[in-house]
């Protein structure tokens, strides 16, 4: 009898990829999967053969042979075809764990072994504006699941080892038959894993791990925001009997600095002169981030103005260089003056006055200061209504 193409059978064609062959061949094996179609022979039939095609179509090697030799040539290689359903889930248990790894179904790859991964952790950082900006080390405090040091993370005592499970002899699963039906339930005397421990690690009670405290050093990079969130793979939970570690999350969360703000990489800051240092121009100190600098500011320097200094602002997170630094210019208009300080005042005022004779049209209220003083006040929250 002749046996049917490969291709034909996954539905790819002959020059089909690795992961179309895989994808076709999942969807067939989940379609046909015995446990899904109890007591259908024919389904039974397509679900072997299907394997067997894809055994052959994602081994290179025997690929090769098949494609040049047909059947005939995998006969010498040492297949022998369909092996029986235990073979396909251990040799091929990384295709099912994504979907058969439900309820009872199937999984029996993924539940044979043991061990289990740890759950990932999720913390939040609280960082200083500085170390935000800066990168910093800090030490995070967990209460988590650590590997037992007695049993090394085994479950098992020492000396001591893992057996297969009597009750349901190392499958995992308990199958019962009501009727027509074939049901199948994880195993309870070894929670499915097929194995038990002859004697259960004393310290860990076989689990293999231990709630405890850990202290974990995270190296902050510079340039983190809030809501940046760092991974530390393996630094999460320890896996249950041996199983590989879950991923610790740091969420960081960064105060707000009393005189500068934040936007992406850019940093924004206000530095206050007097009106006397805006209009004759002078050099003032003014902190930053990196410590005192100094800014120049030019004679006839208006309110407002914004003085920028590329990359000075926050290191980037992702690639290289940083922001900029944006520094708005305030100016300080003093609320007295001393009568000296006055006289002066109104002989610059007679001087601007004869520069410009235009002078009291931009200002109409400004007449009536001298006889209205005390209703100045009133006038000012018309100009800004609120
Ligand atoms: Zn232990
Ligand atoms: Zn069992």
């Amino acid at each position: 009898m002749g046996k049917r193409d490969y291709y034909e059978i996954l539905g790819v064609p002959r020059q089909a990829g690795e992961d179309e062959i895989k994808k076709s061949y999942r969807q067939l094996a989940l379609k046909y999967h015995p446990d899904r179609n109890p007591g259908d022979r024919e389904a039974e039939e397509k679900f072997k053969e299907a394997a067997e095609a894809y055994e052959v179509l994602h081994d290179s090697q025997k690929r090769q042979l098949y494609d040049a030799y047909g059947h005939e040539g995998l006969r010498g290689s040492g297949f022998s075809g369909f092996r029986g359903f235990e073979d396909i889930f251990s040799s091929f248990g990384d295709i099912f764990q994504d979907f058969f790894s439900f309820g009872g179904f199937g999984g029996q790859a993924q539940q044979r072994t043991a061990e289990r991964p740890g759950e990932d952790l999720l913390v939040t950082l609280h960082l200083t504006f500085e170390e935000a900006v800066s990168g910093t080390l800090k030490d995070v405090d967990l209460n988590t699941m650590v590997a037992c040091s007695r049993c090394s993370g085994s479950g098992a005592e020492p000396g001591t080892k893992q057996t297969t499970c009597p009750a349901c002899q190392g499958s995992g699963q308990v199958v019962q038959s009501q009727g027509f039906f074939r049901i199948a339930t994880s195993c309870v005397r070894c929670q499915g894993t097929g194995r038990v421990l002859v004697s259960p690690c004393k310290q860990c009670q076989g689990q293999g791990r231990l709630r405890e405290k850990r202290r974990v050093q995270v190296k902050v990079p510079a340039g983190v925001d809030s809501g940046t969130r760092l991974r530390l793979r393996g630094e999460g939970e320890s896996g249950y009997r041996g199983g590989v570690s879950g991923d610790l999350y740091v969420r960081v969360e960064v105060a707000p600095h009393p005189t500068m703000e934040r936007d992406g990489d850019n940093l924004y800051t206000k530095i206050s002169i007097s009106f006397l240092q805006a209009i004759l121009g002078d050099t003032v100190e003014m902190p930053t981030l990196d410590g005192q600098k100094t800014l120049t500011v030019a004679p006839g320097t208006q309110p407002g103005e914004v003085v920028r200094f590329p990359g000075e602002g926050v290191p980037k997170l992702r690639g290289y260089g940083r922001g900029d630094l944006f520094v708005e210019v305030e100016v300080r208009i003093p609320k007295q003056v001393t009568p000296r300080q006055e006289e002066l005042l109104r002989e610059f005022m007679e001087l601007e006055g004869e520069k410009e004779s235009h002078k009291g049209k931009k200002w109409p209220w400004s007449r009536h200061k001298e006889h209205e003083k005390d209703t100045l006040s009133n006038v000012q929250p018309e100009m800004n209504p609120s």
